[in-house]
């Protein structure tokens, strides 16, 4: 065992270390609440199966939740294994795992190599198309139907490993019915386009382990982070994998369950003891993360729930500063308010907080406009995790057009996009005749186009032939520079002065300077892309594999089509000092010194639109547990709500908090000072700054949040009476308690 490795188990505490040098043989779960050191102990795990037990990289699997997950965890295990052998572990989540399986032995069930990998977005366009089939039928019923209604029944059903006859079996009314025919012409739409969507990825890895069980004869340890939130597919993976070897380690948190509207079932818990009966499970019960102030109201959240299995959870740490509970006027003050104490804490910890040290975790994605447009007024760099996706981007998606065409001319939405980029005036109707004529000739679209444009097809739309002049032989270049090796980056580089998308941009987009930068931003991607594709691809191939070998363009499209679940535009830039914006759902598994949550109103916590309330409470839970020192918990009492301002209430997950425990919550901004950020330095196990530095700045921006009246009242200047010193501590005091 190398030094960093023993250095890590001198950490841990007892059960960690009992967790971690547990018998590989035997099967291991880990239950524990949050910051309980679950990634932790299973890095670790990694690190010791390989140091000690001599288990070859390779023929370990590491399962993560998200992309990101999987790059903390490869950087935690470059400095326990060193990066040559990180390098070799299969790490990263069940779809990347079932992505690089089937291009290795996908041939097996009948898939090419070449498969395309079809994103949501692109998804719901080939939905799109085929429910116009259904107009008729559904206006004639007097129903609707929306295409992203259809693909998340289909994505459903994937995920519980149901096939379109057996929806249409299950089918109770018109509108089931339909979907189930949807599913049925979906699922052919993609198989001749050759591509997979996200749920099939993993539909299809099973697929292939159940024709070929011995193809899991690698696998000598399969590893699981995040486990409460697997679906009964990536569960039915997890016991392929672990079929021959019986090798398998889980953590996870039944209370940090917050997938159930996309088919994650807890019940693998409890599966999972009855399909390896010697299961042993460990749990633990210090929490390292937070401050006992924080535990303690998430708790009281959380224990509303009184189904829940009660668990012990305390933190080593003190008490700390009590999560705040504020209400404000309308959205804009609320925001404004957050812009402003985040500088506050920067300004009052004396440098021992920067940007990057804040959270703003939020419901949903269109909470953050408000947030963002309040960040910039005060020059906060800010970065949204998992917004507004990077690969996404219009931009960003006319270009992977281009290149996605080059390596399946067969892919439709790439077809369909990159045909108009820049405007050659192709309509919809000769778009769906181009591709109708290359279906009846058995045909891709690409082929079609390149026989129309050398006058095979004089019967096929001759009008097109002019608008394409450019688009062919442009095509025909790139598919020969991909041929003879040309890396990602220069393709990337011919399509824009290719197509003068620059131009095209400017004469488009009102935006067109910031979407520009995002292109630069995709060449720079594939240039660090180019030079350590395992870095980002994640699996490193294996001795023996018999697959087509991947050519970077290949490889390059996946990760790029893999990254759009979860990561941002700024995870690929990772020295970024900036305030993070997310979704509490993305947040699962991170943590930050200080964290907001606004809009804890009925209607946004719970979301309207999920009957789980249970769920919504423990994601509640899970955005409060990931503050390690300070916690804002807010609400408004008027909010915009589908461009109308409306009246709101607070979260009955605050309100309904019993009466002996509403203490959890102090009903003002934390007051900050030298000896607060001494006890924050030792939560975050920091160096605290000079005490005179925090007492100059906290004389200069205020000890002091603002008093509530100002919050309620839209116009004030929030912080114009807060300027203070220590001796105007109990006027302040006295307005901060006049809570109705
Ligand atoms: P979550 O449920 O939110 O995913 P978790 O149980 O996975 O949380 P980790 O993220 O592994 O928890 O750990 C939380 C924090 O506690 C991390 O900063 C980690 O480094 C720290 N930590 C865990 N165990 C110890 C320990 N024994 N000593 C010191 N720090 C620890
Ligand atoms: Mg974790």
């Amino acid at each position: 065992m190398n030094d960093t490795l023993s250095a890590v188990l001198k950490t841990l505490n007892e059960r960690q270390y009992q967790a971690v040098t547990h018998n590989p043989e035997i099967p291991l779960q880990i239950l524990a609440g949050p910051g309980s050191g679950k990634t932790k102990v299973l890095t670790s795990r990694v690190a010791y199966l390989v140091q000690e037990h001599k288990l070859r990289p390779s023929d370990i699997c590491a399962v993560t939740f998200t992309n990101k997950a999987a790059s903390e965890m490869r950087e935690r295990l470059n400095l326990l294994i060193g990066e040559e052998q990180t390098k070799k572990l299969r790490l990263g989540t069940f779809h990347a795992l079932c992505a690089r399986f089937l291009r290795q032995w996908g041939k097996t069930i009948g898939l090419t190599d070449r498969f395309t990998i079809c994103d949501a977005d692109e998804s719901k366009k080939i939905i799109t198309n085929l429910l116009k089939a259904y107009d008729g039928q559904l206006k004639a019923r007097r129903l609707t139907l929306q295409p992203g209604e259809v693909l998340s029944s289909i994505s459903n059903a994937k995920a519980k490993g149901l096939s379109s006859a057996d929806l249409f079996a299950q089918a109770e009314n018109d509108i089931h019915q339909i979907i189930a025919e949807l599913y049925a012409s979906y699922t052919e739409a993609l198989k001749k386009m050759n591509a997979l969507d996200f749920d099939d990825l993993l539909v299809y890895g099973v697929r292939l382990y159940d024709k070929e069980p011995t193809l899991a004869a690698w696998c000598q340890h399969v590893l699981v982070d995040e486990f409460q939130d697997t679906n009964s597919m990536q569960y039915r993976l997890m016991l392929q994998l672990a079929a021959i070897h019986r090798c398998v380690s889980v953590v996870g948190d039944p209370d940090q369950s917050i997938y159930g509207w996309r088919a994650a079932d807890v019940g693998n818990i409890s599966a999972m003891q009855k399909n390896f009966t010697d299961c042993k499970q460990i749990m633990l019960e210090h929490n390292y993360r937070s401050t006992g102030a924080i535990l303690g109201a998430s708790i009281a959240i959380v224990s509303q729930d009184t189904s829940r299995i009660q668990k012990a959870l305390v933190t080593d740490h003190a008490q700390g500063t009590k999560p705040a509970l504020l209400t404000f006027a309308i959205e804009q003050t609320e925001a404004n308010f957050i812009a402003k104490e985040i500088k506050r804490l920067v300004a009052c910890s004396g440098g021992m907080l920067s940007w990057k040290d804040f959270a703003i975790l939020l419901r949903f994605n269109a909470l953050s406009r408000t947030l963002e447009a309040a960040l910039q007024k005060e020059s906060i760099p800010n970065r949204v995790l998992a917004g507004h996706k990077f690969f996404e981007r219009l931009e960003i998606k006319d270009i992977l057009a281009y290149l996605q065409l080059i390596d399946n001319p067969n892919y439709v939405p790439a077809f369909s996009r990159a045909i108009n980029v820049p405007s050659r005036s192709i309509g919809e109707k000769t778009i769906a005749a181009v591709l109708e004529a290359a279906a009846s000739r058995e045909k891709s679209p690409m082929e079609l186009l390149e026989g129309i444009y050398e006058g095979r097809y004089p019967d096929v739309k001759p009008a097109v032939k002019g608008k394409i002049r450019e688009f062919i032989p442009l095509h025909q270049q790139l598919r020969t520079m991909a041929n003879e090796g040309g890396a990602v980056p220069d393709l990337i580089r011919h399509i824009i002065t290719a197509t003068r998308y620059e131009d095209h941009l400017r004469k488009t987009q009102p935006d067109w300077d910031t979407r520009w930068e995002n292109v630069q931003e995709l060449i720079n991607y594939a240039q660090q892309f180019d030079q350590d594709p395992e870095d980002i691809v994640e699996l490193p191939s294996v001795e023996g594999e018999d697959g087509a070998p991947e050519t970077p363009l290949r490889l390059f499209l996946q990760a790029s089509m893999l990254s759009t679940d979860t990561e941002s535009d700024d995870d690929k830039n990772k020295d970024t000092n900036k305030v993070v914006l997310s979704t509490c759902h993305a947040a699962k598994g991170l943590e930050w010194p200080v964290v907001f949550v606004p809009g804890v109103e009925q209607g946004i916590f719970p979301f309207y639109r999920n009957d789980d309330v249970a769920e919504e409470r423990r994601l509640l839970y899970v955005a409060c547990t990931r503050a390690q020192a300070f916690l804002y918990v807010s609400y408004c009492s008027k909010r915009m709500t589908a461009g109308e301002i409306k009246d709101r209430t607070i979260s009955d997950f605050i309100s309904k908090i019993p009466a002996d425990q509403k203490k959890v919550f102090d009903k003002a901004a934390p007051i900050v000072g030298p000896k607060c950020i001494e006890e924050v330095a030792k939560v975050l196990r920091r160096d605290p700054p000079d005490t005179d530095i925090v007492e100059k700045a906290t004389k200069e921006f205020g000890s002091f949040a603002p008093p509530r009246e100002n919050l309620l009242d839209p116009n004030a200047n929030i912080y114009k009476n807060t300027i203070r010193g220590p001796g105007s501590h109990l006027a302040f005091s006295s307005s901060r308690n006049t809570e109705p």
